[in-house]
């Protein structure tokens, strides 16, 4: 299904919405799609998005580095500085197959005498004199004496000589020692994030294995008596767990080992259970009944445990009822129900949070940001916050699907985030920051 059948599907909730006056979420005037987020409930809660990031990402202590293999290392964070301990390239050497000279003694028409052979591998301390050449392939060691090198298709070979038809300039085709990375250089920062092309550097440098930070074991739990695991057949008025697996996947792609995935019904005893059993933990995502009604039974459960209550409902569309709390080391995470307040929730809390234990810096526990022009208006008329959920392509950033907490269709074609502020009227054809994640 393509991008234009995705604005449909949105376009046709438009329609439909439209009917519902004070529920209206988005609208079509003319051609024009247009968002608009209406309030459902006009009382803001007190704490903001940046002030619970801030007591979360303060609450939360990096775990002892470990070391790990290269290959383990990607999209770890680096537990300390590295330097460079060689240089690269580490020997001046050639960058094409041809000729190995002395660039004052070579012009166009030059005969050299060819005094040897010297290929990529053991350096076999080889020397050039004026008049002379050394065969030589690329990524071989330069011979003594030689400056320079003059590619293959700039000569003729005659015999044990070789004709030169372009002008050699000293230092032409030859690798320096050291160009690209010095001694000592600093490579990479602690805290920051390990990538494929880090331990590609890191392996140049002769290194098998890297410090990063701690290792973040998670354990998920979700709960609620309409829900059925996916697979099994759906009774009237189920519906199909999809926070489990959603979540399981984010922290699994944060680089944190997940060791258990529970699923629980309303019933105190067996989320108390679970939740005892999750708080072994650094951390433990609940989704699910972490609000106010008579089925919401994590947060009597919590207090059951011991756990500390360090904030709970954030000013945030889709998300308000998220906790945050501690049951002794474990990090304990709240998360709406709703899929995609659990989705939006995890990228803003969640992730920075897992980051900081896995001894990121503060640079990396905001989401990367690009600079896309809006496609359609986006309104924000409520209390809140909202993430506007879409699609970042070529620089362009278009809402996808229905703007509500329940609708994943929109979100499974998303891959951005722009944040509507309270009040905002964004026209379309404006440039906004979106938030990807991937
Ligand atoms: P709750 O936060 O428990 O009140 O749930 C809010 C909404 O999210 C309800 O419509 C639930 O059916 C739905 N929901 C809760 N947990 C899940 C889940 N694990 N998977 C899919 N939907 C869920
Ligand atoms: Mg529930």
């Amino acid at each position: 299904m393509g991008s234009g059948d995705a604005r449909q599907r949105w376009a046709d909730g438009v329609i439909r919405c439209k009917n519902e006056s004070r529920r209206r979420n988005s609208f079509v005037r003319g051609n024009q799609v247009e968002a608009r987020v209406q309030p459902k409930n006009a009382r803001a809660p007190v704490i903001s998005v940046d002030e619970a990031l801030a007591r979360i990402v303060a609450n939360v202590r990096r775990l002892p580095p470990r070391e790990v293999a290269l290959l383990d290392a990607v999209d770890r964070f680096a537990a300390r500085d590295v330097s460079a301990g060689l240089s690269l390239p580490p020997f001046d050497n050639s960058s094409v197959d041809g000729y190995a000279v002395m660039a004052a003694s070579c012009a166009i028409g030059t005969r050299l005498k060819v005094v040897g052979e010297q290929a990529a591998g053991p350096d076999r301390s080889l020397s050039i004199q004026p008049g002379e050449a050394l065969r030589i392939l690329t990524g071989a060691p330069l011979p003594a004496g030689a400056d320079a090198v003059i590619m293959q298709e700039e000569t003729e070979r005659e015999g044990n000589e070789v004709l030169l038809k372009a002008e050699v300039r000293p230092g032409e085709f030859v690798r320096q020692r050291g160009g690209d990375v010095t001694e000592g250089q600093k490579l990479l920062a602690a805290g920051e994030r390990v990538r494929t092309q880090t331990v590609a550097l890191l392996a140049a440098q002769g290194m098998s294995s890297l410090q990063v930070g701690g290792e973040v074991q998670a354990t998920v739990v979700s709960t609620g008596d309409e829900l059925v695991a996916p697979g099994s057949p759906l009774r009237a008025g189920q519906i199909y767990e999809s926070n489990s697996i959603l979540l399981q996947t984010m922290l699994t792609n944060c680089g944190v080992d997940v060791v258990s995935v529970t699923h629980c019904q309303d019933r105190a005893e067996e989320i108390e259970a679970a939740l005892r059993a999750g708080a072994r933990c650094d951390v433990m995502v609940i989704t699910g009944g972490v609000s106010v009604g008579a089925h919401d039974l994590v947060k009597p459960a919590l207090a059951k445990i011991g756990a500390t209550l360090d904030l709970w409902k954030v000013a945030v569309k889709p998300g308000k009822p998220f906790l945050f709390g501690r049951a002794n080391e474990c990090a304990v995470f709240g998360l709406p129900g709703n899929p995609i307040s659990a989705f939006v929730t995890f990228l803003l809390f969640v992730r920075p949070a897992i980051f900081k234990l896995m001894g990121a810096d503060d640079a990396e526990l905001r989401l990367p940001e690009s600079t896309a022009r809006l496609r359609v208006a986006v309104h924000n008329d409520a209390a809140r916050p909202h993430y506007v959920r879409g699609s970042l392509r070529h620089g362009s950033f278009t809402p996808v699907g229905l703007q509500e907490s329940h609708a994943l269709f929109g979100l499974s074609r998303s891959n951005a985030l722009l944040l509507a502020p309270s009040g905002a009227e964004i026209a379309a054809g404006e440039l906004v920051t979106v938030s990807t994640w991937e």
